[in-house]
């Protein structure tokens, strides 16, 4: 285990899920990745790489003031502010989907407009607001989408939202999924054209998975991609040059799968995505 400083990549897990809509206990999920990895190969064959030749920094769980969610925003963006500042590229472990707006915040003042996003739902999260509440999960990409613009980030998978969501969804130029304008297929070469040498931040909400693979989920939807689909996808980036310079991982709600496997799935995620973004 490295310093910050010494780190080329740190974890911080983000035990929040105040605004869940449906059922929640993605506050779990960062505990139940930690354990999960304890279980998981060090060795990627994908990448014909281990994780042992990372320097990597484990920052523990934040400590958060439930209840007051314009306060855990702010706190977890900074705390980390304060730790990519110290110099690691960091894979966040939540948590629901809301944790990625003030993640997402602190990456663009960092890296200013060039900076793309790419989502990975199966939700459009494109809500303006969810019962009259802004700072919902169900809106964190209408937030973004503000900040950044929609020509800065790709939406993947997505396979469930209200109608005014999907109006404005298809209007995106970049959609891409089984019900997208777009195929899977097609995002390699998408990827090649357009992110090649860019700063990307990958938000993996693990709903995008088909819940035959990932049922530790608040809100499961049939009909999600596979694990290889989204090996391919993480792939594709690494062959396009993008740099993908922060990245998270989502609404895994650990206890409503009793296999573990759901746990397991972002375990592997983690550590591909470690492998990814790491120096030695
Ligand atoms: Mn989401
Ligand atoms: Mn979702």
């Amino acid at each position: 285990m490295h310093e910050p400083e010494d780190a080329s990549v740190a974890i911080i897990g983000i035990p929040f899920d105040g605004t869940v809509s449906n059922r929640p206990g993605a506050r779990f999920g960062p505990e139940a990745v930690r354990s999960a990895t304890l279980g998981a190969e060090d060795y990627s064959p994908y990448l014909d790489r281990d994780i042992a030749t990372v320097s990597i920094h484990d920052a523990g769980d934040l400590e958060l003031p439930i209840g007051d969610t314009a306060a855990v925003l702010r706190v977890i963006g900074e705390n980390y502010r304060t730790l990519t500042a110290a110099g690691p590229r960091v894979v966040a472990l939540g948590g629901e989907h809301l944790v990625s707006l003030p993640l997402i915040e602190a990456t663009h003042e960092r890296y200013g407009d060039d900076l793309f996003v790419v989502q990975l739902d199966a939700h459009t999260d494109l809500r303006h607001d969810y019962l009259g509440v802004a700072l919902s999960h169900a809106a964190v990409m209408h937030h973004v989408k503000a900040r950044l613009g929609a020509d800065h980030m790709a939406q993947i998978g997505i396979r469930s939202g209200a109608v005014d969501e999907w109006r404005e969804l298809r209007a995106h130029p970049y959609f891409f999924g089984s019900l997208a304008p777009r195929p899977l297929e097609s995002f390699p070469a998408f990827a090649r054209e357009t992110l090649a040498g860019r700063p990307i931040y990958l938000t993996i909400d693990l709903d995008v998975f088909d819940p035959g693979i990932l049922p530790g989920t608040g809100t499961p939807e049939p009909g999600g991609i596979s694990f290889r689909e989204a090996m391919a996808l993480l792939k594709s980036l690494i062959d396009a040059r993008a740099d993908i310079i922060g990245a998270d991982i989502v609404e895994l709600a650990p206890d409503y799968d009793h296999s573990g496997i759901s746990a397991a799935l972002a375990a592997t995620l983690l550590r591909e995505l470690i492998l990814m973004m790491g120096k030695p």
